[in-house]
């Protein structure tokens, strides 16, 4: 079992984690990137990204992802695989501990492990992944120019996704399971008004089908009631929404979460609860959640931490 020490620990492989090794690399912080269960993290789960500057004629998630590793390598990022499973972050210098034994003694932390979209469950999901099911209606929305999708989930994000799909799409229903949006009122307001968009209320995904790619899904209404009703739908898209896991049970004990499990950060910078320790991309945004969001927080994520190593240099 292996002991190393690094100024700079990094934990995550995203946008976020290979930016902020970027950055930390060029600050001569030596920092070691642990890369998890998915290197590259969410974005290689996607096929084209056309959003993310710089990339004109767009490019792959897996090979965007390949770049921001090459650029940390490029600056000397010591880019490793293993996942953390057990942190003291009681005193300076914390400890990591990988699944492997080994552990790593960092002055300072980054973390950077992201969110995971949450699916229903269904068999199907698995099976048309990437040929017509998705959890990002930003990233894959414009694949469905003039077709017909469905967004599942109520709240702020199904709407929001709902309301961009319904500008590009030809027709979108909304699949919600209660009678009622949780989303604010004008996010309600807005998808109710919006003549492509057809709510279905009280009704429960069951199934999708398809030859190659999703052709429609199965809907129960009124599940389990005496006014329980099967129908298909006929759609081309079908887009999760409904909340996001932050990757954040190892780091429970002691870095400050939100009531969803996001990590709480401070005085519009990526410090957490504990000094030293920094948060960023999704892992620490309930919110905006997008690929150069997130570069752009690993960004400020080094820059914090480099001060944070200027201002408590003993
Ligand atoms: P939420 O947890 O607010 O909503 C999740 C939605 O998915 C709920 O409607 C929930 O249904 C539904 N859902 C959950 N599990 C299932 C399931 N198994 N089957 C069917 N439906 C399911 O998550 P969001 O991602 O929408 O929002 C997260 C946070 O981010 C919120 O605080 C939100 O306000 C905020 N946000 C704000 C935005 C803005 O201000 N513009 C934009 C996006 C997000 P049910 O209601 O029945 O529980």
């Amino acid at each position: 079992m292996a002991q190393h020490k690094t100024k700079c620990l990094i934990i995550g492989s995203g946008p976020a984690g290979y930016t902020a090794a970027i950055y930390a690399s060029r600050a001569n912080l030596d920092p070691i990137l642990y890369q998890g269960m998915q290197p590259g993290g969410q974005l290689t789960t996607t096929t084209e990204v056309e959003n993310f500057p710089g990339y004109p004629k767009g490019i792959t998630g897996p090979e965007l992802m390949d770049d921001l590793r090459k650029q940390a390598i490029r600056f000397n990022a010591d880019i490793r695989t293993g996942m953390v499973v057990k942190v003291n972050f009681e005193k300076r210098p914390f400890i990591a501990e990988l699944e492997n034994g080994d552990t790593v003694e960092a002055d300072t932390v980054i973390i950077a492990t992201g969110a995971t979209a949450k699916y229903l469950g269904l068999p199907d999901e698995d099976k048309y992944k990437g040929m017509g099911v998705s959890a990002c209606a930003t990233c894959d929305g414009f694949f469905y120019r003039k077709r017909t999708v469905a967004v599942v989930g109520g709240g702020d994000t199904a709407c929001e996704e709902a309301l961009y799909l319904s500008g590009i799409a030809n027709k979108v229903y909304l699949i919600v399971r209660k009678p009622a949006l949780r989303a604010s009122k004008i996010m309600q307001k807005r998808v109710l008004e919006k003549e492509n968009i057809t709510v279905l209320f009280n009704c429960n995904t069951v199934g999708l089908f398809g030859e190659d790619a999703v052709e429609g899904a199965k809907i129960v209404e009124n599940k389990g009631t005496e006014n329980e009703q099967v129908f298909d739908i006929a759609i081309d898209g079908f887009f999760l929404a409904i909340g996001h896991k932050p990757n954040t049970e190892v780091f429970k004990p002691y870095i400050e979460l939100d009531e969803a499990g996001f990590i709480i950060t401070h005085n519009n910078t990526t410090a957490t609860n504990i000094p030293g320790i920094f948060a960023a991309g999704d892992v620490a945004d309930p919110r905006y959640r997008q690929g150069i969001s997130a570069a752009g927080s690993g960004c400020r994520a080094a820059i914090d931490a480099e001060r944070f190593l200027m201002e408590h240099e003993e």
